[in-house]
């Protein structure tokens, strides 16, 4: 059975443009696979583009053009090769205060220029505690995926990241990600009827626990943060998921 897992790397708001060079150099010629996208901070994505990998942004406006400034639309992304986007990312809803509807509507517009969208959903600590974790990724998918129709899931990547394990080391169990991606796929498929939905599991992923992490049946690859910006465990996590 075909087990290869996508793998994306969210750089965030890391490594000077010397540093960019650097990781280049080692990754570079390394990778050797569509399965895997890298999101590097925007203004170093034209040394990333033509390589041996895709490169997606961390971020997109819900506007084609126009007066908005320091925003990127999916349009420009597209202009750029660029095949990607992340969308509803934790650190977005929590210091740039994306709510659902605003997410929702830069979901379609990615879509509409035809680019994959990784929609990110998780849960704080809190609200785990509370044993509100469906409950808060129900909201979260009814509210960014609003009004898409069936032909769009195709271009719909979800990314489960539970916030608690973001940066902190702290990973759910094997048993709890397959239960909550579980959830997750049929939740898609009984509100949009739609049944093959990748789900990528995110927080805290290492070259440590790649191979645990890999065993987990449901999951569709990982989204990487912080290893992401390390060739050498990067390229690891890569030769474990995808190769
Ligand atoms: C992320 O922010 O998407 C992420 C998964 O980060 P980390 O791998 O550093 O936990």
């Amino acid at each position: 059975m075909e087990n290869k897992k996508i793998v994306v790397g969210n750089m965030k708001m890391n490594l000077t443009a010397e540093e960019i060079s650097d990781y280049l150099k080692e990754i570079n010629g390394q990778v050797g696979s569509n399965r895997v996208v890298i999101c590097p901070t925007s203004i170093y994505i034209p040394y990333f583009l033509k390589q041996d990998y895709l490169v997606g942004l961390q971020n997109t406006f819900l506007h084609e053009s126009g007066a908005y400034t320091g925003e990127i639309s999916p349009k420009q992304a597209a202009s750029m090769g660029i095949a990607v986007t992340i969308i509803g990312h934790s650190e977005r809803r929590m210091y740039f205060d994306e709510k659902d509807k605003l997410i929702n509507e830069k979901v379609k517009e990615a879509i509409k220029q035809n680019l994959r969208v990784i929609l990110c959903i998780g849960e704080t600590a809190e609200e785990r505690n509370m044993m509100r974790t469906e409950k808060v990724l129900r909201k979260q998918i009814l509210g960014g995926l609003r009004g898409l129709e069936k032909d769009m899931f195709d271009n719909v990547i979800l990314a489960y990241e539970p916030i608690w394990a973001i940066g902190t080391g702290e990973v759910p169990t094997n048993e709890e990600i397959t239960k909550t991606i579980g959830y997750i796929k049929s939740l898609v498929l009984e509100i949009y009827d739609y049944e093959s939905i990748p789900v990528l599991y995110g927080g805290s992923v290492t070259d440590k626990n790649i191979k645990e992490l890999n065993k987990i049946p449901n999951v569709s690859g990982f989204l990487v943060g912080g290893a992401s910006t390390k060739p050498k465990k990067f390229l690891k996590i890569i030769e474990v998921a995808v190769k």
